[in-house]
Parts: structure tokens; sequence; C-alpha cells
């Protein structure tokens, strides 16, 4: 896509007039409304000459997808002094790690050999960086803490390990982690979701949250203004 406009003419919308999206291709398109959701890097927003307000984290993210000897059904991270490690899982014997590292940690790990990055990953998910928690509860002293996410824990299990990484399933990857927030979300003809409109840091892992809610309550008010017949590209004052 080259340009995002606000048109009036070949639009055959009941106003009189649409966005109109230039491709890269030489083909126009004409809409009434156009949803930016095309990521933290979104053209749209470029196009829209919309501003963005944010900083870096200082902190780079490695992902990468890994193999178990058993299956895993659990979202695990472990907050460590640079930054969590995170083992999320996809099904079967494979998990996503999301490691948060300084961006030098993140270069290095980053080019070490995969036999060494498996071992270090086992070592930052057990106890690399401190001893296990003592007891059930985390009691106090313990810098280190696990999270475990799933239906059946309870804080009245015992201690638990996720389980050892065997082998790297994927690249790896590293990402500077940055917030990111666009300085309007809205403009005649133009809305912003997802990514495109904020990132924030995967910590919480919420991104995909928002961006799920930003798509449900974008179609609740394109919902209500088609029911009271009003323009769904009109931007309310
Ligand atoms: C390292 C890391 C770890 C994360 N971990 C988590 C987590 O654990 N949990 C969580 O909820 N979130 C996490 N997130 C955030 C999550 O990935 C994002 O919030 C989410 O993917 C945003 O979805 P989106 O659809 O808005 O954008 P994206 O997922 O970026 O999708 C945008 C899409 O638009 C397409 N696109 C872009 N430009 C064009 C174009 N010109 N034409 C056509 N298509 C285009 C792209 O190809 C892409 O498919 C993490 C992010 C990072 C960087």
């Amino acid at each position: 896509m080259s340009s995002v406009t606000s048109s009036s003419g070949t639009s055959s919308s009941a106003s009189g007039s649409s966005a109109k999206l230039e491709l890269d291709n030489g083909n126009s398109m004409y809409a009434k409304l156009v949803v930016g959701a095309d990521g933290s890097k979104s053209s749209v927003r470029e196009l829209a000459r919309i501003q963005t307000t944010g900083w870096k984290y200082s902190q780079s993210a490695i992902i990468c997808t890994v193999e178990h000897a058993v299956e895993n059904f659990c979202a695990w991270q472990r907050f460590l002094p640079n930054g969590p490690i995170a083992l999320l899982p996809i099904g079967e014997k494979f998990s996503n790690i999301v490691w948060s590292m300084d961006p030098k940690e993140a270069v290095d790990r980053n080019s070490m050999s995969e036999d060494d990055f498996v071992k270090a990953v086992n070592l930052a998910l057990d106890d690399g960086y401190g001893p296990h928690p003592r007891s059930k509860s985390f009691e106090g002293g313990n810098v280190f803490s696990w999270l475990k996410a799933d239906s059946t824990s309870s804080t009245h299990e015992g201690f638990e390990l996720p389980p050892k990484v065997i082998k790297l399933a994927s690249h790896r990857m590293a990402f500077p982690l940055s917030l990111m927030h666009a300085n309007s979300y809205a403009s005649k003809r133009l809305v912003l979701i997802g990514d495109a409109a904020h990132t924030v840091h995967p910590l919480a892992g919420q991104g995909v949250n928002m961006g799920f809610a930003d798509a449900l309550c974008l179609s609740k008010v394109i919902a209500e203004g088609v029911a009271v017949g009003s323009d769904i590209g009109e931007v309310c004052s």
C-alpha cells in the first residue's frame, strides 16, 4: 500500500465520500472505513501521519520454539534479575520461549551454540539464578518466583518445575522491546487496532488480549453506527 487518503468522487458510499487506498500494484480501493491492524510498524498509521509516543525498555526478548521430552500444557514464567523467561505451551511436546534480557546478553545468547542455549534455558527455568522456593507458599527472602498458569494449579500444590527443554524446534530471534502508543486511534475514515495502536512489554502477555478487546469494541461501535444509520467513517465529537 502506498497511500491512504480521504476521497470524494468514485466512491459509491451513501455519503459520497470514502477512504481511498492506493496499492503498490497500482490498483486503488475505496472503503467507508480503513482498519489499520497491520502491527507495530503499521504502514496505515504512518500513511495517515498519526504520531506515536513511547520509549525503549532497554531490553530485548529472545523468542523461539522448543521441544520437551513430555507433553506440556502449562504456561510458566520465572522472574530473573535481567528479565522474565516465559515458557508458553503450543501443543503436544512444544512450547514457545519468550526470554527478556539486556540487549548485549540477547546478542550473546542468540549466537551461542544450540546445545549451550538449551542448557542456558533449562538453567534459567530451574535453579540457575538461585535456589528453589523452600515451601509451598512463597516465603520472605526468595527473590525469584515461578508462576504456573493452568486450570488445575492451586496455591496448595507443592513446588513444581517446568518440563526440561531437550532441543530447539525453530530459529532464535531477538526483538528490542518497546512501549508505543498512537497519539490517536481514529481519524476520518480510519481506525487503528492492536499493535498498530499500542505495543507493550510481553511480560504481562497482554498484547493479543488488548488487540482482541480493540476488535470487539470497534465491532460494537460499528454495529451501533449502522443501526442508527450513521456514517461509520465519521469521527464522533
Ligand atoms: C517477543 C514478543 C513476545 C510476545 N509475547 C506475547 C504473549 O506472550 N502474549 C501476548 O498476548 N502477546 C505477546 N506479544 C504481543 C503480541 O505478539 C502482539 O500484541 C500481537 O501479535 C498483535 O497482533 P496484531 O494483529 O495487532 O499485530 P501483528 O501480530 O503484528 O499482525 C499484523 C499483521 O499485519 C500484516 N501486515 C503488516 N503490514 C502489512 C501490509 N502492508 N499489507 C498486508 N499485511 C500487512 C503482518 O504481516 C501481520 O500478519 C509478544 C510480542 C513480542 C514482540
